[in-house]
Order: structure tokens, then C-alpha cells, then sequence
């Protein structure tokens, strides 16, 4: 039997990425697993990606969703620049679509996923949702998660310190109420590998080198701030990712524990099915670190 029965961590088709499960398939799939509580959190990086929150809640809607107390209307945003958002506001971003990154040139033809370079470093940060579409889309809650730089070297230590700075701030911020897999990412964003495709240089030995005292800041942060950390089983699917770094992961999460952090589970649904085999070795391997039933909550929901 699973552990958790509660999950707040799934995208729908209406994810701006490779995202593809249906509304209908993920509540019927969950449950026949012994999920009780769900949540749909599709991903809005800058309001570029708005239109598609409005379309999942439009199918929640339709399916009737909002009638059973147990679905739950989610979001999960990222820490972006307000470099980024201005740009996205003005539709001036085409300039950024090709752009020398460290002497390598990166291509796009789409802001859907933010405006990933050429920003100032180190510059304000911002979540580009408000209050007022907060309640007009009827959000009952908020994923916050860092999805990619503050424009800050690729590479191993600035990118701990970038990753550290946006948490902090994501904790912080008064719409947050989970903090999405923490430390996510890091591997990914302290090597070229987005530039250069090349997934070898991934640095997976940067989750060795997190300084005890940045999660215990965010531990604290979490706790005085009231928000929940995210225990999301996507980190076991991380191409290449070695068992080390998973296990420096958890056992992050199991400190934070001791420190009275509370917690939510994500599964981080980006497939059109329920990923049985994946969070079957999850399972195995949260409850070495001792994690049980009772340590996943449900966030409080904002009720309209
Ligand atoms: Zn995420
Ligand atoms: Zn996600």
C-alpha cells in the first residue's frame, strides 16, 4: 500500500510542458491506487502561460470536480525575475530568443517557459500571479518552486546560492503555501547541459556540497512562515541521477523533519498515466528515512 493518500502535485495537458494526463484519468487512477485527497497543479512560470490556467479550470469545472471535497484546484507557479515579467507584460521578448550564454548560443522561439537568459543577475525576484486571479480562477492553493536561474553563472556555487535566495524568497512570499521540491534542479542548472544538451555534464555532486547551514535557514523559514515543504518522488526519475544525490536529498527532508517541518507529497504527475512503478519505489524508499502516513498534510485550502 502506498503511503501517502494525499497528493498535491499533478499537471494536467494543460501544463506548458511535456505534461499530458487528462482531469478525468488522473482523479479515476489515483483513487483506484487509494489516493484520497488530490490536487491539480499546472505550471505558470510568468503570465504567458495564464490562458492555460484558465483552461484547466474551466474542464474542472466541467467535470464537476468542484462538487467532491476531496479534488482540489491547485497551481504551481515559479520564481521568476521582474526582468521577466515586464518583458512578458510589454510582449517584448523576442530579443531573447537568441542569446550567447557563457560563449555558447542558446535558441528559442517561445517565453513559455520564462525568459531563461539575459536578465541582470541576481536582480528582484517576482511571481507574476495576483491575488485578484488567484480568486478568479478559484485557486485553493499554491505550489511555489524555483524552475531555473536568476541569471546567475552556470555552475555549482552560484547556482547554490541562486537556488538558496529564491527559496528564501518563495517561503516568504504570501501567496506561497508549499515550497515544491526543494533543491530540485540544482544538478541540472550547475552544468551548461541546457546549452549544450549534453546530460554528462549534469554536476550531481553539487547536492554534496549544500552547506548544513542554508537548510537549516530554510527550515526555520518554512516553520516561521508556516509552509509546507514538498516531498516530491520525481527526484528518483532524474535521468542519472546517482543514488548519493537522492540520498543527500532525503535526507534533507528528514532533518527538516526534526526541525518540525511540516509536509505535503507530490508526485509531480507529468505523463498521461498514474506513475505506478515510480512512486512504488518512492514508497521504499521515504519510509527509510522514516517517513509515515501521518507526516503528509493537506494544506490549508482557500475556500470561495
Ligand atoms: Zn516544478
Ligand atoms: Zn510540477
Amino acid at each position: 500500500m502506498m503511503l501517502p493518500k494525499s497528493d498535491f502535485h499533478i499537471h494536467t495537458h494543460c501544463s506548458c510542458d511535456s505534461a499530458s494526463a487528462q482531469i478525468q484519468d488522473i482523479v479515476r487512477e489515483y483513487r483506484a491506487h487509494g489516493f484520497k485527497q488530490l490536487g491539480i497543479s499546472d505550471h505558470l512560470h510568468t503570465r504567458f502561460n495564464l490562458p492555460d490556467i484558465v483552461i484547466a479550470r474551466q474542464e474542472y469545472d466541467a467535470l464537476g470536480c468542484d462538487a467532491d471535497p476531496d479534488l482540489h484546484f491547485g497551481i504551481e507557479v515559479t520564481c521568476a525575475t521582474a526582468w521577466e515579467c515586464e518583458k512578458i507584460a510589454r510582449r517584448d521578448y523576442t530579443s531573447c530568443f537568441t542569446i550567447d550564454v557563457e560563449g555558447i548560443p542558446f535558441r528559442t522561439i517561445t517565453p513559455i517557459d520564462g525568459v531563461m537568459f539575459g536578465g541582470p543577475t541576481g536582480g528582484p525576484l517576482q511571481i507574476d500571479l495576483t491575488d485578484e486571479e488567484i480568486r478568479m480562477l478559484k485557486i485553493e492553493y499554491v505550489i511555489g518552486g524555483v524552475h531555473k536561474p536568476n541569471y546567475t553563472r552556470l555552475a555549482p556555487e552560484p547556482m547554490l546560492e541562486d537556488f538558496f535566495n529564491q527559496m528564501c524568497y518563495l517561503i516568504k512570499h504570501p501567496i506561497i503555501d508549499i515550497l515544491a521540491h526543494p533543491w530540485d534542479g540544482l544538478a541540472f542548472w550547475s552544468s551548461k547541459t541546457l546549452l549544450t544538451k549534453d546530460r554528462s555534464e549534469m554536476r550531481f555532486d553539487v547536492y554534496r556540497m549544500i552547506p548544513q547551514e542554508m537548510n537549516d535557514e530554510l527550515g526555520r523559514l518554512l516553520i516561521e512562515n508556516r509552509k509546507y515543504a514538498e516531498i516530491n518522488a520525481s527526484i528518483i526519475d532524474v535521468q542519472g541521477m546517482p543514488d548519493d544525490a537522492i540520498h543527500a536529498i532525503l535526507a534533507i527532508y528528514a532533518r527538516w523533519k526534526e526541525q518540525g517541518v511540516t509536509f505535503t507529497y507530490g508526485s509531480d504527475l507529468h505523463e498521461p498515466h498514474y506513475p505506478k512503478d515510480r512512486l512504488k519505489r518512492f514508497d521504499v524508499l521515504i519510509r527509510e528515512y522514516g517517513f509515515k502516513e501521518e507526516d503528509f498534510v493537506q494544506p490549508k485550502f482557500r475556500k470561495y
